[in-house]
């Protein structure tokens, strides 16, 4: 038996991955409603006994929406940061106090050990996640304005990818948005465009087997299709793509994608 991975949903309109081994298994931040993330768990054939805990990334609305109710109606322990916990979200705060828990250390669940980095973002205590399990890792990090020489270190080598492929620059540029917003989202707190996360990938993949999958993407400012072939061509370029060891996938913006096991 395997590492699942499920993505429940994935961009601003709310985020939430499920990842598990038996009957252990924990939610990456829970963006949606209390309810959609249940009906997506049924679909996935997974029920709240499969569920140890929630991970909060950090406390951006599309990352937390549903995690009180959640840890309220199934007793479940929500880890996250000092500062993340500090932020003083309604959400946040309606997790009983027992059940909040302090994820600086990190922690392990089953055979799953769980860290934590920083990524650059306007939150309080943003990170991306690494989950070490029989000697494979998985890393994700989305929300992010820019990557640094740390975050290739921890993801060279990784089983799994999931990393943000936000917006298209084009799209932001000629798009509907405020200044204000087209600036915050490309400044180094804001997201990552399709170009940045090909460029960082194109930078760190090898012939070691690895998943990549595609994170995080603007409604308004991309389209599936779009971010992977911006990412596959700059791939090419750098002539790491294709590659039969090499798996490229894009996360479904608003239904479960197709499940993932790491073996
Ligand atoms: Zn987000
Ligand atoms: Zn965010």
């Amino acid at each position: 038996m395997g590492l699942k991975i499920c993505p429940l949903a994935s961009g601003s309109s709310g985020n939430s991955i499920y990842i598990g081994h038996g009957k252990k298994g924990f939610l990456v931040d829970c963006g949606l409603s209390g309810r959609s993330i249940e009906r997506r768990l049924q679909i996935l054939g997974l029920s709240p006994d499969d569920i140890s805990g929630i991970i909060i990334t950090h406390e951006h609305q599309d990352h937390i929406k549903g995690a009180g109710i959640l840890s309220r109606r199934w007793s479940l322990p929500v880890y996250t940061m000092p500062g993340t916990w500090a932020a003083g979200c309604r959400e946040l705060n309606s997790v009983p106090p027992d059940l909040q828990r302090d994820l600086s250390g990190g922690f392990s669940l089953g055979a799953m050990d769980i860290a934590h980095f920083p990524l650059s973002h306007d939150a309080q205590e943003p990170v991306g996640l690494v989950i070490c399990w029989k000697k494979r890792r998985v890393v994700i990090a989305t929300d992010l304005g820019e990557t640094n020489t740390e975050h290739e270190k921890i993801m060279e080598g990784a089983n799994v990818i999931i990393l943000e492929a936000n917006h298209d620059r084009d799209m932001l540029a000629n798009g509907p948005y405020p200044w204000y917003l087209k600036k915050r989202i490309k400044s180094p707190l804001g997201h990552l465009s399709n170009d940045d996360c090909g460029n960082f990938l194109s930078q760190i993949l090898n012939d070691h087997p690895t998943a990549v999958f595609l994170a995080h993407l603007s409604q308004e400012n991309n389209y599936p299709e779009l971010a992977r072939i911006t990412v596959e061509n700059l791939l090419k370029e750098k002539g790491v793509y294709p590659a039969p060891n090499l798996h490229l996938n894009v996360i479904e913006r608003n239904c479960v994608s197709q499940p993932y096991e790491l073996t």
